[in-house]
């Protein structure tokens, strides 16, 4: 049923402590093979993001993506492990974030998106998306996010997770076409979800992501596994483990405003422990949530520099490589005189800059009225 979510304490990444939650994590949702029959080509999807240690908390451990192959060899699946990277070699991001070892060690084969083919969406945004080959490919989607904040969309977690369906350069177009909008944003998010469709999802939140995510942010240690069916029921509870509400997460908010279910608590079976009992002392979201104070848009669009927050380069850090440069959507960034600068008349505040920077050169500065607001809040 799409809305059982099953969630189970994890105490940490030692190998067994894994396996152990991972069977235990499946078994209500009626174990592995309530998703995999023999013989199926199973594609598993984990965040690839950068090449970054599995400490760092900006890819999914390769020891939750161990445990996911284990079992789904055990049901008699054949498993590939593809992504797409924000940036960098697929293969040396693999690598960089230990899971390559984990695919030679149990004999799986690894897919690094990179043929992509137009398929037709339910259209609330654009009519066609390009999703990588490898997914349409695969019998059987395992979808497997970490929990970040994530600075434009608040969380990433099961459905933002897929956007890695999409192929290299196609992600910063997609971007641009969607600008400032966030919600039109969100809402082409969703339906990437609904056209990849995995069968499950499995989140890795034993060690999260705080801050100024998905790239950039803190680690956070939540000690928790989630599982379900459906990516936004999956994300409701994630929402709730961290104690974020659902304006702050963009897809949750659009799944409402769209009359899409299950992103609300009480339409979904919990399998488990309420979240709120294994929810961190504080969680740190990013900075970059905005509010409109009920502006009506032709203002908003004035102000837009007063009321959201923005990159700003820490020049210390910055050792000017371009990549930013190369990656940013409406390219609004140069490197004039040996000193990135950025266009915030053509910034639209996706944070790729952020996201695929090595060096956290680039901080987030809120806006005026933003830290007014918090502050009077
Ligand atoms: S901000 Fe980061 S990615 Fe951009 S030029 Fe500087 S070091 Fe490179
Ligand atoms: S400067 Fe950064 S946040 Fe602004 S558009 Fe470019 S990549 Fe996006």
């Amino acid at each position: 049923m799409s809305h059982r979510v099953s969630l189970l304490g994890a105490a940490d990444y030692r190998r067994l402590t894994v396996e152990h939650a991972m069977a235990a994590l499946l078994q209500p949702l009626g174990g592995i093979a309530a998703f995999v029959t023999p013989g199926q080509k199973v594609l598993l999807k984990p965040n690839m993001l950068a090449g970054k240690e599995p400490e760092r908390a900006v890819t999914t451990h390769p020891e939750i993506v161990f445990a996911v192959i284990r079992q789904v060899q055990a049901a008699g699946g054949i498993v590939s492990v593809g992504d797409s990277p924000g940036v960098g070699k697929a293969h040396s991001v693999a690598e960089k974030c230990g899971i390559m070892a984990v695919i030679k060690e149990t004999g799986a084969t690894f897919a690094p998106f990179a043929e992509s083919v137009p398929v037709h969406i339910r259209s609330g945004t654009f009519h066609q998306l390009e999703i990588a080959q490898d997914i349409l490919d695969a019998d059987v989607i395992i979808n497997l996010p970490k929990l970040k904040t994530h600075q434009m969309m608040g969380l990433t977690c099961a459905v933002k997770n897929l956007f890695g369906a999409i192929v290299g350069m196609r992600k910063p177009q997609l971007h641009l076409q969607a600008g400032t909008d966030k919600a039109f944003f969100a809402l082409m998010l969703l339906e990437l979800a609904e056209r990849v469709a995995p069968a499950l999802t499995i989140v890795d939140a034993i060690t999260a992501m705080e801050g100024d995510g998905p790239g950039g942010g803190d680690p956070v240690h939540l000690g928790a596994i989630l599982a379900g069916r459906s990516p936004i029921a999956v994300d409701t509870v994630a929402t709730e483990l961290v104690g974020m509400h659902l304006p702050q997460v963009w897809t949750q908010k659009l799944a409402r405003d769209t009359g899409r279910p299950l992103t609300d608590l009480s339409e979904i079976e919990l399998l488990g422990p309420p979240p709120a009992t294994l929810r961190p002392p504080s969680f740190r979201p990013s900075k970059s949530t905005d509010v409109n104070f009920g502006l009506p848009g032709f203002l908003q669009r004035p102000l837009k520099n007063a009321l959201t927050a923005r990159p700003r380069p820490n020049h210390q850090r910055c050792i000017r490589c371009g990549l930013c440069v190369e990656h940013c959507p409406p390219q609004a960034m140069t490197i004039v005189e040996q000193r990135l600068k950025i266009d915030y008349a053509r910034c639209i505040r996706c944070f790729c800059c952020q996201e695929l920077c090595p060096h956290q050169a680039l901080e987030t500065q809120q806006g005026l009225l933003l830290k007014l607001h918090q502050l009077l809040r």
